[in-house]
């Protein structure tokens, strides 16, 4: 049992943890803002870091926009000067790394939304979308693309049974690659929805073709490894801000970063202190060096 992690973080030490660090990450929902309505103080946060001389970027499993709808979004929430370049998504990583990493010869076969498909147009990586629900239809009236050399499956609210079955048939083939853009769980929504997010389809398609999905995002620590392959940034001097802890804690952790829960979103204090003082050792990596209300509790560090 060790009583280490999930120290509160308050005006001088944060401060002081901020003087140590270059470089800031956050997660999006939950953290910097709750589905349409940016958090309080989190613009404000972002600027000050920023005019500070900290470089921040922003780490999204949510697929289902492309970049540029995200500059738009930051922009409409009273984020100032937000750039493409800062945003990592799901689905552009997913791209990057079909494109650069995978290198596939082929298509990918796609269930997921808008988000994916326009970033996968956008790296010039060639794709076929799912099927649309055709009443009546089944597995037979479907042809099968002998050009499909991947699969690639993330959030998609038109999901339907023959997508599922027909990736289903694209994996039987052990040289066909199979992509998850995340396995979020599920997500909040307004007056207490949810939304079952990407993991539910992951899987249903690992179960059905008994193999399991490579993860581009979060706790996958391939997003930090596009941020840092392409502006050097040093593990040692950034930190990790986000709202759950098998997804957003558990990437800032693997990927060597201090970590910063934030009590905004999905985790809670309890849950985290639970892993901490919790008798099993296997979520003792979720477990946050440090908790703080909302991001705006940065506000009073960030002061001079
Ligand atoms: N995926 C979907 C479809 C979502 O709606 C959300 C949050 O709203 C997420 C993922 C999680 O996003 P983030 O990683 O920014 O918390
Ligand atoms: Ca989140």
């Amino acid at each position: 049992v060790s009583s280490h992690g999930c120290r509160r973080l308050l005006g001088p030490q944060l401060r002081d943890l901020l003087i140590q660090k270059h470089c800031v990450l956050f997660d999006c929902d939950g953290v910097i803002w709750n589905g349409e309505k940016a958090v309080a103080g989190a613009p404000e946060v972002v600027g000050l870091l920023k005019k500070r001389g900290k470089r921040v970027f922003f780490v999204t499993n949510n697929c289902t926009r492309p970049r540029e709808s995200y500059v738009q979004k930051f922009s409409r929430l009273g984020f100032k000067d937000v750039v493409q370049s800062e945003i990592l998504s799901s689905a552009y990583c997913s791209a990057v790394y079909l494109r650069d990493v995978a290198k596939v010869q082929g298509k990918v076969y796609v269930i997921g939304c808008d988000g994916v498909h326009k970033e996968l147009r956008e790296a010039g990586v060639p794709f076929v979308e799912g099927e649309t629900d055709v009443p009546g239809a089944t597995i037979f009236d479907c042809p099968l693309d002998s050009d499909v050399r991947a699969v690639l499956v993330g959030y998609d609210d038109k999901v339907n049974f023959l997508k599922l079955a027909k990736a289903c048939c694209y994996l039987r083939n052990p040289d066909c690659l199979f992509l998850a853009t995340d396995r979020d769980p599920w997500h909040p929504l307004p007056r207490g929805r949810v939304t079952p997010g990407s993991g539910s389809l992951v899987v249903a398609l690992e179960t059905a073709s008994e193999r399991k999905a490579t993860v581009i995002g979060k706790p996958s620590r391939f997003m930090f490894e596009c941020i840092a392959s392409q502006f050097g940034v040093d593990p040692a001097r950034s930190v990790m801000v986000g709202d759950r802890l098998e997804t957003d804690i558990l990437f800032g952790s693997r990927c060597g970063l201090d970590t910063v829960l934030t009590l905004s979103g999905v985790s809670t204090l309890e849950q985290a202190q639970g892993y901490r003082d919790g008798r099993t050792t296997d979520k003792a990596i979720c477990v946050p060096d440090y908790v703080v209300d909302t991001v705006a509790d940065f506000l009073p560090a960030l002061a001079r």
